[in-house]
C-alpha cells in the first residue's frame, strides 16, 4: 500500500484515492517546429516510458481532494515517496542530484541553471553584530 501527499491540497491517502499517471517531465518534441518531427520522435513521446530500478519521477492525480494532476518522486525498489511537487515545478534539487540514468540526463540541464542562478557573495557585506 502506497500512502500519498497531495501537495496542492493537503489530502492524504492511499493510492486508491489517487490515480497514477505514470512517468513525470515526458517533453513533447520539437513544438516550436511540429512539422519536421520525425516518425521516430514521436513514437518515442508517445510510447516509450522509463522504468528505472531506483529513484523514479511520476505523476499522480488527487482524486479524492483537488482533482489536481501533480509530480512525485518514489523509489520503485523501496516503494517510498521521496517528494510530492507541483505539476509545474521541478523535483527538489538534492532529488535532481540523486537522479541516475535518464534521469540523471534529463535534470542535468536544470542542474545547470540552478547552479547559475545561485546568488553570489557581496563583497562588502555586512556582518551583523
Ligand atoms: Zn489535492
Amino acid at each position: 500500500m502506497l500512502l500519498i501527499r497531495c501537495p496542492v491540497c493537503g489530502v492524504k491517502g492511499e493510492e486508491g484515492d489517487f490515480h497514477a499517471g505514470g512517468q513525470a517531465h515526458v517533453r513533447r518534441p520539437a513544438t516550436s517546429d511540429p512539422v519536421n518531427i520525425t516518425d521516430e520522435q514521436h513514437r518515442d513521446y508517445l510510447f516509450l516510458r522509463h522504468n528505472p530500478k531506483g529513484l523514479h519521477f511520476e505523476r499522480w492525480r488527487c482524486d479524492r481532494g483537488c482533482g489536481k494532476w501533480f509530480h512525485a518522486a518514489r523509489d520503485t525498489v523501496t516503494l517510498d515517496f521521496k517528494a510530492y511537487y507541483k505539476i509545474d515545478e521541478l523535483p527538489p534539487v538534492e532529488l535532481m542530484r540523486q537522479a541516475t540514468g535518464y534521469w540523471a540526463e534529463h535534470f542535468a540541464p536544470h542542474l545547470k541553471a540552478t547552479k547559475a542562478k545561485k546568488p553570489v557573495a557581496k563583497r562588502n557585506a555586512r556582518v551583523r553584530s
